[in-house]
């Protein structure tokens, strides 16, 4: 589906990290871990870029978590950090197979940004009755309150410094129940050592849900 929609609300959640919460179009359905294409002109050059819903679900509105490295990214980028309450934008979507589908389990591997997707499968998995934990490595922790209010709600949250070998927080996360899923989310260099990470644990990397942010 192609729709222009309104930005409803803006928040810092983090260091350079904004919250954008999107008036859903109508019959828009996505599911926690999708993404859509958000495009935009800016002095004069068109953008298109891909954000993964970070809300767990989409009644009237969606949420999308931008997090920004100011030595890698962009204008569409600091675009997306300036944007207001009321300012328009053009989506696309939802696109992406790794997606939470009712697991009685989710593990979620989250780098950087990918603590969007992170939150909106374990709060969706929580309202569920599923269990949840997320892995978390970063040096700007980001959704420090929903990270908190999901611990609160028996979710097991481990934050790990980029410095920081993930390899024990990943083994410690995962307790190897039959409908456990796994999923990732990052960019490159942290999709790279979070599979490193389950293949030490013996985890099967087909059954691994994973999206590389590029
Ligand atoms: C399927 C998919 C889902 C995505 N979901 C999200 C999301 O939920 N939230 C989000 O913030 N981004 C997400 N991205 C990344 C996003 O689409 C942009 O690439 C990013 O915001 C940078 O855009 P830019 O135009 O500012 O910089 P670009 O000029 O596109 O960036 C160039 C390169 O810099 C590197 N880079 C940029 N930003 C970072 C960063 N923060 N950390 C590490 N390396 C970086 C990457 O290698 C990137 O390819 C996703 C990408 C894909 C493919």
């Amino acid at each position: 589906m192609d729709a222009t929609v309104a930005v409803s609300a803006a928040r810092d959640v983090g260091p350079q990290t904004v919250a954008l919460e999107l008036e859903s179009p109508d019959e828009f359905d996505a599911e926690p871990g999708q993404f859509v294409k958000v495009s935009a002109t800016i002095d004069g050059e068109g953008y298109a870029r891909f954000y993964t819903l970070s809300s767990p679900g989409v009644d009237d509105t969606f949420e999308v978590t931008v997090g920004v490295d100011p030595e890698e990214a962009g204008p569409f980028s600091q675009f997306l950090l300036d944007l207001a309450p009321g300012d328009d934008l053009e989506i696309s979507g939802p696109f992406g197979e790794s997606y939470y589908e009712g697991e009685s389990r989710v593990v979620v591997l989250a780098g950087g940004p990918g603590i969007g997707p992170a939150v909106g499968i374990a709060e969706a998995a929580v309202a569920d009755g599923n269990d949840a934990a997320i892995v978390y490595r970063t040096d700007a922790p980001a959704h420090g309150d929903r990270l908190d209010a999901l611990r609160a709600s028996g979710a097991s949250v481990t934050v790990v410094d980029e410095s920081g070998d993930i390899d024990d927080a990943v083994a410690a996360a995962l307790s190897g129940d039959a409908d456990e899923q796994v999923f990732v989310y990052g960019f490159a260099g942290f999709v790279d050592d979070a599979v490193s990470a389950l293949d030490a644990a013996g985890v099967d990397l087909d059954d691994a849900k994973i999206e590389n942010f590029g």
